[in-house]
């Protein structure tokens, strides 16, 4: 095999959409520019949808729904399965095609190869598991047959800080299922996903099941696609103000949906942790990702015994990680996806600092190509900062203190978002009070990171609802049927 280099990798990702089966370009002709967020210069162009061509993703996907439903359970979980295992073997290519495109550094990017593949190895298993159940009605008379079956076409729209993870834990359950769907990626990276559809193409998945479409017109594909009644199910990622849009408009076909939004977790250290522990799941809930992630830690609350030990110590760390292009050998942060996302942080930062809050370490963007920003940690950091209620997104990390477990919990549940919270006590009865008291979808105990495709993955209150990965993932693509049958 040729070396891989940055040209070969661009090179070999197809570029069209892909529309049952077959690759083409958008029925305009048009292209979208996809940035390397490292240095702000264009990596390649890849077509630019428009609304025809949405809706000819979706006749694909109506097409093929009854032959894929009736497809053997087994022949799904084996294309899954041959997935996982080619994703695996091309892991540096997946991973560097992400660097490049969202710009984590290469270690993140394999990480989230072996972490997204493993839905796919997941949902090969579940696929085969599908099971109703039979029962006599309590009268005797007739037979109660519960039978599952696939929801039907389905939408998915997805972000740009995981652009193969939150892909495969969507499609897997989807394939295993029995769905066909479009996905439509975020329009910053939609190189990963491009290549994930060659690869399933290769693997044996049948024309039609999978289409992808990536668009700059977003809205105007979407919308019309979402108000189609041969469409039955809408799964999102995203931002919790889209997702609210979103669900307004599915309301005309009432889809089924899963919505994974927003977060605001909050990171808790009690008086009893272990500090070096804390610190080591800091570091991970924070800068994974560099920070743009909806499970990211946004607000750390401290006892105030360990407040000073913390917070020199976690300082210590973010100010030892090197910043640069992904590509590059040691370096642990990469850039932020765009200028924007530099802008807000800024903002989030100034309002703090105006606030009364104090930098302990960074605080600063970087000057010159590149949409970089210092891993920060921020002490004093008052109730009415704006990033104790707004998702940073970034690497930057608020330290609160506090002096009661009650204090320490009214804060953490004080925002309307429901994601994650993490919390770090070497107390068993703590923990366990704490997690039931915590009104989140998900809680990381001494540990600084929770997604797990064997875990149901998602959230409570704007963070949204749905669970993808675990048991529970693939019940969000079959519907229950019930028929009962007169003796
Ligand atoms: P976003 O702006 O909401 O975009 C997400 C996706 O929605 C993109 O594909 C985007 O397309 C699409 N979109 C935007 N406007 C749309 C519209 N009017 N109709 C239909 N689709 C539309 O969010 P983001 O900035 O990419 O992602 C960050 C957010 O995602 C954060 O809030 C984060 O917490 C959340 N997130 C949640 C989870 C979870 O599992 N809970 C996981 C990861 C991220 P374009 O790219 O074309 O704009």
């Amino acid at each position: 095999m040729p070396a891989l280099t940055q040209k070969s990798l661009i090179d070999s990702v197809p570029k069209g959409l892909f529309i049952g089966g077959a690759w083409r370009d958008s029925a305009d002709g048009t292209t979208i520019a996809v940035e390397d967020p490292a240095t702000g210069r264009t990596l390649t162009e890849v077509a630019d949808a428009t609304v025809a061509d949405g809706r000819a993703a979706l006749d694909a996907a109506a097409a093929a729904q009854s032959s894929w439903a009736a497809t053997p359970p087994r022949d799904r979980s084996e294309i899954l399965r041959a997935a996982y295992e080619r994703i695996t073997e091309r892991t540096e290519e997946f991973a560097l095609c992400m660097t490049l495109e969202m710009g984590k550094p290469l270690a993140e990017s394999r990480g989230e190869v072996a972490y997204g593949s493993e839905f796919f190895r997941w949902f090969a298993e579940e696929a085969v598991r599908i099971s109703g159940r039979w029962s006599t009605a309590p009268n005797g008379a007739t037979r109660l047959m519960t039978m599952k079956q696939p929801v039907g076409p389905v939408l998915m729209i997805t972000p740009w800080n995981f652009p193969l993870a939150m892909g495969t834990r969507k499609i897997g359950p989807a394939i295993a299922a029995g769905c066909t769907m479009v996905v439509k990626p975020a329009t910053q990276t939609p190189l990963t996903m491009l290549l994930l559809a060659e690869l399933l193409t290769e693997v044996g998945l049948p024309a039609g099941v999978l289409n992808v479409i990536t668009t700059s017109h977003t809205q105007d594909i979407c919308e019309p696609l979402i108000r189609d009644p041969r469409l039955r199910k809408l799964t999102f990622t995203g931002s919790t103000p889209i997702g609210k849009m979103l669900v307004e408009q599915s309301a005309e076909q009432l889809l089924r949906l899963s919505m994974e939004l927003g977060g605001n977790a909050p990171f808790l250290v009690f008086g009893d942790a272990d500090v070096d522990k804390a610190v080591t799941g800091a570091m991970l809930a924070k800068m994974r990702n560099i920070g743009e992630a909806c499970t990211a830690a946004n607000r750390f609350y401290v006892h105030e015994s360990v407040a000073a030990e913390f917070s020199q110590k976690f300082a210590a760390r973010m100010a030892a990680m090197t910043m640069g292009k992904g590509t590059k050998k040691g370096v642990t942060v990469g850039p932020l996806i765009d200028a924007k996302a530099v802008a807000k942080v800024t903002e989030l930062l100034d309002d703090a600092l105006a606030k009364g809050a104090r930098v302990v370490t960074g605080g600063e963007a970087q000057k010159g190509a590149g949409y970089f920003f210092q891993p920060t940690v921020l002490a004093d950091v008052p109730k009415n900062a704006r990033m104790q209620k707004e998702e940073i997104f970034g690497p930057v990390a608020p330290i609160t203190t506090f002096r009661t477990d009650a204090e320490a919990i009214s804060m953490a549940n004080d925002t309307e978002f429901g994601l994650v919270a993490y919390l770090f006590t070497e107390n068993l009865s703590r923990a366990v009070r704490v997690s039931e008291a915590l009104e989140y979808g998900m809680v990381g105990v001494n540990q600084g990171i929770v997604s797990n495709p064997a875990a149901p993955f998602g959230g409570v209150k704007h963070s949204g609802y749905g669970r993808e990965g675990g048991a529970e993932g693939i019940e969000e693509y079959l519907e229950t049927k019930y028929v009962g049958i007169a003796l």
